[in-house]
């Protein structure tokens, strides 16, 4: 073992503080990564803040950050895709038990006994796994994702979360050209829909409550923008949409998006709002309209996305902080106040 830095909150309550953890030496088939950047997911608030109490309680002190790219440092005897001096990137699963049908299927994000990046039973240390908002991570090379070397790496980073969970239910659900989809939220999911959606060939429509931000929807990739609160804007779309996804973190009304639908339409919510969601039967009976949600994705696809963007030369709008700022671009997430993405620039880690 050794002991990294990193930035950690005490509980529910406390705001994020510089601290140091345990990491397990590198084992035969780890990579040991020094993080370049980390993106900040509003998953890490809600966990930080213990806000998904009910189904995934958190376990102090608790070390967020999923949105992982950097360097290898070293790697174990038996590694056969990575080298020291490599690019390397994780996104939010660390391990998965490899034998399951979902796994077999090369669909671990739904692996019953998968392994988060932060706040899962690790059973290397017997402690909780700790995320990237830290200057180093050790991984099994199974789990570790190839970064197209033309990516901007700040910009990058957050692929690993905001970009697979936009991807993966838009492939599932078909998103191609000559279809209609909706965006809701422009945030840091969001942003990244929109960008994926457009890049897939589809016909783009963002939903956005802040009026400010209808610009850069466009140039991110929309063909049109609606600003929710606009009863009026939000009618001109009833009945038309194949597919839409919703990257919303707080509790907002899901019927009003259910009623967009065409017929055979779906919504897949990929936002986890803290508070459950009502659904009025009707709203899906007519047009035999679902509603899905989606999980992040699997390690194969997650690289297919990353190719796909380095294909297309997609990364994260990103805001780059020193880790000193975290708490404000906490406060700042919560006012839907980011372009798009805050990445962490952690060489700040260096300075305490
Ligand atoms: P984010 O950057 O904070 O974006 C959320 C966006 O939702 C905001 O920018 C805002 O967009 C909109 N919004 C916020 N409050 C709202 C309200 N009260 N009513 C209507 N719209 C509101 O968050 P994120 O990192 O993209 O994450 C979004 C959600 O997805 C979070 O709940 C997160 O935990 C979840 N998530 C799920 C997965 C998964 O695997 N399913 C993975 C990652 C994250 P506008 O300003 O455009 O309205
Ligand atoms: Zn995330």
């Amino acid at each position: 073992m050794y002991k990294a830095r990193a930035y950690s909150a005490a509980s529910a309550k406390s705001p994020l503080a510089s601290s140091t953890i345990p990491r397990r030496d590198a084992g035969q088939h780890d990579v040991q990564i020094e993080i370049l950047f980390c993106g900040i997911c509003h998953s890490d608030l809600h966990q930080a803040r213990d806000e998904w109490h009910n189904f995934m309680p958190t376990v102090y002190p608790c070390v967020p950050g999923h949105e992982i790219v950097g360097r290898v440092a070293k790697v174990g005897a038996a590694v056969k895709k990575f080298k020291a001096g490599d690019l390397a990137a994780v996104g939010c699963l660390v391990d998965s038990d490899r034998t399951c049908p979902n796994c077999q299927a090369g669909e671990e994000q739904f692996c019953a006994n998968m392994t988060l990046t932060y706040n899962s039973p690790d059973s290397h240390t017997g402690a909780v796994t700790y995320g990237g908002y830290s200057d180093s991570i050790v991984v099994d090379e199974r789990f570790v994702l190839r970064v197209p070397s033309n990516l901007n790496l700040a910009g990058a980073a957050p692929l690993l979360c905001a970009g697979i969970t936009t991807y993966s239910p838009m492939r599932h659900w078909g998103v191609t050209k000559g279809k209609k989809v909706g965006v809701v939220g422009v945030g840091g999911l969001g942003h990244m829909g929109v960008k994926i959606a457009h890049a897939l060939g589809a016909h783009v429509v963002a939903f956005t409550t802040s009026a400010g931000k209808k610009e850069d929807a466009l140039r991110l990739g929309a063909d049109e923008v609606v600003v929710s609160r606009n009863a009026g804007e939000m009618e001109k779309h009833a009945g038309s949409f194949n597919f839409i996804l919703d990257c919303v973190s707080a509790e907002h009304d899901i019927n009003a998006y259910l009623n967009l639908l065409g017929r055979d339409g779906n919504l897949t919510l990929v936002g986890a709002p803290e508070k459950p969601l009502p659904v009025a039967a009707f709203n899906l009976i007519f047009g035999r309209r679902s509603l899905s949600g989606s999980p992040i994705g699997g390690l194969a696809e997650t690289q297919e996305m990353l190719d796909f963007c380095g294909k297309h030369n997609i990364t994260a709008d990103v805001e780059v902080i020193p880790i000193q700022q975290i708490n404000e671009a906490y406060e700042r997430l919560l006012k839907a106040d980011v372009k798009y993405r805050f990445s962490i620039d952690m060489a700040s880690l260096k300075s305490g």
